[in-house]
């Protein structure tokens, strides 16, 4: 038999049939515990029925018209996430990639307007921006990068929460134009950087003319335990891009802006053929409203901070755990070894985590999960840490 997918993917060897909350049950009908969300994606867990009765209500109603016409969901539902973005305008995508993608082109269109040819943006060592030619050449990660050469020109590559990095980087280079960094770096380790670094970054993006765009596909919709991770920083930035939990799992991205970088697109610039239809436009306001309304962004920084607390707790004497550390239910657990072998024992164990940058446990639970479910996390992958690093 031939093998009809391309070996895209190193897949688990488990498939799923349904899911509900926090829960996925295999084709065998066996239970796991999603600490993954679909990678940060199913922010309100599986089925949720708000989801469902958008998207069934919307597919019997109009699922796509393009954007050569009005789309009266789109704007509902851009008006609800500028709104609470504190945003001027938005443009949809479908990834993240190619909300980053909608970023970059702005940021050079801007350059160009303002007589710079060749503009370039500064980005992060360890950061993770796509798989589009343009993004996984913003990526710092040269795995990402291998084999697609050549890259795209116009980044200029700094550490990660370094100022006087960007300082010097930047002496003698008069076309940069633009930052893009991850608020907090989620492929790359769960980096969380300094308290005031995002406001620094600010401070310096005003001085000296640059736009500040922050790459929220994966911190955004709640995830940190704000709507935006920027906001536990109280900055604004010039430019956001989102993805991921946007659409709870239909597929959406979006690229927001601001003060002049919101006017910098006119027509013909840009433009998507799916982009912003109104299925999952229907879709992401249902996510967005049920987010807000339910409180659940609140219930992230509590059980967050609950399952940064217990693991810590539990891994307190643990010799072989480096770090833990995270935002909201945005977590790392930083090992001194390679531990990509406990992804298959905690699935064994019923339980789905991710290991990332090698030696990092990535948690990502949906934003609904409780305390008791959070208490069976702990257990259960402690347990499994304290197995791994004791027999390695
Ligand atoms: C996942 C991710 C992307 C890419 O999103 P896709 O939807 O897979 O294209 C970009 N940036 C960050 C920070 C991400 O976590």
């Amino acid at each position: 038999m031939s093998e009809p997918l391309m070996a895209t993917y190193n897949r688990l060897p488990v498939t799923f049939d349904r899911g509900e909350g926090v829960w996925l049950w295999d084709t065998n009908g066996r239970r796991y515990l999603d600490a993954l969300s679909g990678i940060a994606v199913c922010g309100l867990g599986h089925a949720h029925p708000a989801v469902r009765e958008a998207l069934c209500e919307q597919a019997a109603r109009l699922i796509h018209t393009s954007n050569l016409y009005g789309v009266a969901e789109q704007e509902r539902f851009g008006a609800l996430l500028t709104a609470q973005a504190g945003m001027d305008r938005v443009f949809f995508a479908n990834s993240g990639a190619e909300a980053n993608e909608a970023a970059i082109k702005l940021a050079r269109l801007h350059a160009h307007r303002r007589g710079i040819e060749a503009p370039a943006i500064l980005v992060a060592e360890h950061s993770f921006h796509g798989r589009t030619l343009a993004t996984l050449s913003a990526t710092g990660n040269r795995k990402v990068q291998a084999g697609f050469e050549p890259l795209v020109q116009g980044f200029v590559r700094v550490p990660y929460d370094d100022l006087d990095a960007i300082e010097t980087a930047a002496a003698n280079r008069p076309n940069i134009v633009a930052i893009l960094i991850e608020p907090i770096q989620g492929e790359g380790g769960i980096r969380v950087p300094s308290d005031d670094y995002l406001i620094r970054l600010r401070e310096l993006c005003d001085r000296s003319g640059w736009l500040l765009m922050l790459d929220e596909v994966q911190t955004g919709i709640g995830r940190t335990g704000r709507l935006f991770a920027f906001q536990h920083a109280g900055i604004q930035p010039d430019v956001m891009t989102l993805a991921k939990g946007l659409g709870n799992g239909v597929p959406i991205g979006a690229c927001l802006a601001r003060g002049a970088a919101a006017e910098v697109f006119t027509p013909g610039s840009h433009g998507s053929t799916f982009g912003g239809n109104p299925l999952v436009c229907r879709v992401g306001r249902a996510v967005l409203e049920t987010l807000i309304e339910g409180n659940l962004i609140a219930n992230a920084e509590v059980q967050g901070a609950y399952l940064l607390d217990s693991l810590r707790a539990a891994l307190a004497k643990t010799r072989g755990v480096v770090e833990i550390r995270g935002r909201g239910l945005m977590v790392g657990i930083e090992l001194d070894r390679p531990c990509g072998a406990l992804v298959g024992r905690a699935l064994d164990a019923g339980l789905l985590i991710n290991v990332t940058a090698e030696r990092v446990i990535r948690l990502l639970p949906p934003l609904i999960i409780d305390r008791a479910q959070v208490e069976e996390l702990v257990a259960t992958l402690t347990g499994l840490i304290h197995g791994f690093l004791g027999d390695a």
